[in-house]
């Protein structure tokens, strides 16, 4: 498995991952360059993901050469077969994937994509031998309601399959009002429902689900990532927009805790 577990040796156990969505053509591997660069003269603290389209990935891989990991943002159930326009986790893999993100909210909800499909997905990215990034979070209204912790523990339930550990699967909890909105959780609501959720992958997953990291994700910029990267049970951040920018992501790397 290509994942990396607890005992990575770095002094802070945290992921950094960068989502690029539908964002980049040739001209923004100048970005990746700019990482490399920087990570050359300062190695970053921290476990760093960066997931550009997928045409963008096996020169993504060519530039970085190890200095970081990068991802897909979706994969297909299956390894191959009559699926236009889809992409296998196999397939990321050959191109030099080591991680895919599964059941971000985008997918969810432009793709109608359902729990058992995010887990099936996930899935085939342990089957490929990729970590996945399985999002999970609720909606706007979902919190007016009251309901944000019963809908992430159906989603964990049903989007995490049997067999997850810290090794293979890392939990991105994004809020999908906070997503590209600018707006954020409190400190102390991060916390709730963070904290929640690791009781709910231990008692699933035991010891095993201790390890497994949750990431924060949702407007994370180099304002606010200080704060939430040192917000209980945070296990790093899943950064949509200020990912683009290397500036951005390198000052949301470096504030997270030493
Ligand atoms: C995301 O795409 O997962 C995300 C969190 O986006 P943003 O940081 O732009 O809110």
């Amino acid at each position: 498995m290509i994942g990396r577990g607890p005992d990575n040796g770095k002094a802070t156990h945290m992921l950094i991952a960068g989502n690029w969505k539908m964002n980049g053509q040739s001209a923004a591997l100048a970005e990746i360059e700019a990482l490399v660069g920087a990570f050359k003269s300062r190695p970053p603290a921290v476990d760093v993901l960066v997931c550009p389209p997928a045409t963008l990935i096996s020169r993504a891989v060519a530039k970085v050469d190890g200095a970081f990991a990068v991802g897909g943002q979706d994969c297909h159930p299956k390894v191959s077969g009559a699926f236009t326009g889809d992409i296998s986790a196999e397939m990321l893999r050959d191109a030099g994937a080591s991680w895919v993100i599964v059941g971000h909210s985008e997918r969810r909800q432009y793709h109608a994509e359902a729990d058992a499909l995010v887990g099936s997905k996930a899935q085939a990215a342990w089957r490929a031998g990729l970590g996945a990034v399985i999002c999970i979070g609720e909606t706007e209204a979902e919190r007016a309601a009251g309901r944000e912790e019963e809908v992430v523990d159906r989603q964990l339930a049903a989007s995490v399959p049997d067999g997850a550990t810290a090794a293979n699967t890392t939990v991105a909890y994004e809020p999908v009002w906070a997503i590209g909105t600018g707006r954020t959780p409190t400190r102390d609501e991060i916390a709730r429902i963070h904290v929640h959720l690791r009781g709910a992958l231990t008692k699933r997953f035991g010891v095993a689900g201790r390890g497994i990291l949750i990431l924060y994700g949702g407007s994370v910029n180099p304002g606010n990532a200080k704060e939430i990267l040192a917000t209980p049970e945070v296990g790093g951040a899943l950064v949509g927009g200020a990912s683009l920018k290397a500036a951005d992501f390198l000052a949301i790397i470096e504030a997270a805790p030493a």
